[in-house]
């Protein structure tokens, strides 16, 4: 579904190249393709090998950068971000890269993801004499390395690193290198490619098609990529690994067009929604999904029942968009803007509505009132997922747990309050199969947290005596 009309929200794509004439430009690009994973702002920097040159925004790619400011910025090296604000809140301030000069060079960073220890850090940083130039979790690792008593850059970024918790995907880019760093869980997403003698990093594969560059390989937890006029090369920074890629970009971030850990996302959400009709076989005469996110999902439902998939809701593009409402009311009013049903395909008939996740449950129960008012006759909401109940941690904005409408309530009482002839949620078992994966550990290992409330990392739980003077 649309995720700002449920209160669902990534925070952040990232995008970096190296070793490229026009390497803001290809930046640009890239960073459009992943536009969806943060709408709030966005920012390029980019290396000329001397000087590092930055220019960001609050917006929309397109709304930020004219054609003077590309021209601008001229070099061979850049990275880029898209943000959705959550940890550290919005503000022109907290829009990445960030920017950081001193008398040894600069430093710009690119995050996506969310610290858990960030306060406990900060608080630590700040009273070391640490002063901050925003409110995002993001800056703590550039004063960790600052802080850090090893004497080569890269020794400094790994003792950082590995005083982070929680997720990261971080790129970091000094006048004369780009480095890759990606979290222990690997619970965000993050690919390097290859664009002929030029490499890529991105958030989502589908970034690699836009710009023609050929996917190489994920990020491994725990790895860090350095990449510079020698090449690339690979080094660990903890061996203390688990992988705990996040199951909700299969369900619903990432574009269906990207390939997640080299599985395709909309060949993943067709799986669930076959998955789906085993687990919850309907008597109805269509399926239906929400758009976009539900529309894979739904064709696999239908695929597997035999019952005919169809058109019964349409989005409408060109209203405005709804993330720029901040009530709940206004949102809601969004919805109704948005989507519109087909009566022609739903009139007189039981429908079956595929949805990817039901956070409040506002949107579902607008949802099928809407179809209802259109003339269907039943309608049958099945969830390609299971009850979200728990927060995250991670960068997603899922709200707090009173806000989850699974937090407290049973599937019978969320069936009520949408005015649903049934509900029914995929299981946790059932999306792991479908999906291919395991939970959190092994090769193929996933976080679940927000449905199994049981989380793959510590929670600001740092030690306050191992980083007591910052002597790491
Ligand atoms: S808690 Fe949920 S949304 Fe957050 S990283 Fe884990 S699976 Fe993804």
């Amino acid at each position: 579904m649309l995720a700002e009309l449920r209160g669902l929200n990534e925070e952040c794509g990232v995008f970096g190249v190296w070793g490229h004439h026009n390497a803001a430009h290809i930046t640009y690009y890239g960073l459009q393709s992943l536009q969806h994973r943060g709408q709030e702002g966005t920012g390029i920097a980019v290396t000329d090998g001397k000087q590092i040159h930055i220019k960001k925004g609050e917006g929309l790619v397109t709304e930020v950068f004219s054609k003077n400011d590309m021209d601008d910025l001229q070099g061979t090296g850049a990275i880029g971000h898209v943000r959705y604000a959550t940890a550290g809140g919005s503000g022109p301030e907290n829009v990445q890269p960030l920017l950081f000069k001193s008398q040894t060079g600069s430093l710009a960073l690119a995050h996506n993801g969310n610290l858990t220890n960030a306060t406990v850090l900060r608080s630590l940083l700040e009273a070391e004499g640490s002063i901050f130039q925003t409110t995002s979790d993001t800056e703590v690792l550039a004063h960790l390395i600052k802080r850090s008593k090893r004497t080569q850059f890269i020794d400094q970024m790994k003792a950082a690193l590995n005083m982070l918790q929680g997720a990261y995907a971080y790129l970091l880019m000094t006048e004369t290198e780009l480095i890759v760093a990606l979290d222990p869980y690997g619970l965000r997403p993050l690919s390097i490619g290859r664009l002929g003698d030029s490499y890529v990093v991105a958030s989502e594969t589908c970034a690699f098609d836009i710009v023609g560059a050929d996917y190489i390989r994920d990020v491994q937890p725990g790895e860090m990529l350095i990449i510079n006029h020698d090449g690339i090369r690979s080094e660990i920074f903890t061996t203390q690994t688990q992988m705990s890629l996040c199951t909700m970009e299969y369900v619903y971030f990432s574009r269906p067009d990207s390939d997640l850990q080299e599985m395709n996302v909309h060949t993943a959400r067709k799986n669930l929604g076959k998955q789906l009709a085993l687990e919850a076989p309907i008597d109805a005469d269509v399926v239906t999904g929400v758009p976009d996110s539900s529309i894979s999902a739904a064709i696999g439902y239908a695929e597997e029942s035999g019952i005919p998939y169809e058109l019964g809701l349409i989005k409408n593009r060109y209203v405005g968009r709804t993330f720029i409402q901040p009530t709940q009311q206004l949102r809601e009013q969004g919805v109704k803007m948005k989507l519109s049903p087909v009566r022609g395909v739903v009139e007189g008939k039981r429908v079956i509505m595929v949805d990817d996740s039901i956070v409040r449950g506002t949107t579902s129960r607008r949802i099928v009132r809407m179809l209802k008012k259109a003339g269907a006759r039943e309608v049958h909401v099945v969830i390609s997922s299971p009850p979200i109940k728990h927060p995250c941690f991670y960068g997603i904005d899922t709200s707090s747990r009173e806000e989850l409408i699974a937090g407290d309530k049973s599937v019978e009482e969320i069936r009520q309050i949408i005015g649903a002839d049934s509900l029914t949620f995929l299981s946790v078992e059932g999306m792991l199969k479908a999906l291919g994966r395991e939970q959190s550990g092994g090769m193929k290992g996933s976080c679940l947290a927000c449905f199994t409330g049981k989380y793959p990392t510590e929670r600001e739980t740092f030690a306050v005596g191992t980083t007591r003077g910052f002597d790491f």
